[in-house]
């Protein structure tokens, strides 16, 4: 079965002033990533502080959006019912070295595997949510 996005009605993320600049970017098909501007890590999930050396001097860059599978499971039974089954939620380390949980779409799930070369795709869910995803690189 090929993984897709889904198309129900799902709960969304809500932004919220932290989050709103990764938000808004998705929108218009760009993936931003905070980046501290002291020791230049890699910061997300969005926060006030570097998680490396507490600096508050973070500013948003839009990362490549290439990365790779860093770990996946496909879920077959739903946490809510407003899920169609299976989706495969995946960690994707990004090429800058950075990581986030999303979902893998665009091939079967049984041909998600660590390691795997994907690439950021933008799903419109809502006129406010447009949810980053990732597909194999052709
Ligand atoms: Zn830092």
């Amino acid at each position: 079965m090929r993984a897709a996005p889904q198309t129900g009605d799902i709960p969304l993320p809500r932004p919220t002033k932290l989050s709103g600049p990764h938000w808004n970017a998705c929108r218009e098909g760009k993936l931003l990533v905070q980046q501290c501007g002291d020791c230049e890590t890699y910061v997300f999930i969005p926060q006030t502080q570097c998680t490396s050396c507490y600096s508050q001097n973070l500013a948003w860059v839009e990362s490549s959006g290439r990365g790779t599978v860093y770990s996946s499971t496909t879920v077959h039974r739903p946490q809510r019912l407003e899920f169609e089954v299976p989706y495969t939620v995946a960690i994707i380390e990004l090429e800058e070295g950075w990581h986030m949980l999303s979902n893998v779409i665009g091939c079967p799930h049984e041909d998600i595997e660590v390691g795997m070369p994907v690439e950021v795709t933008f799903q419109k869910m809502s006129d406010e949510i447009t949810l980053p995803m990732f597909r194999p690189v052709a």
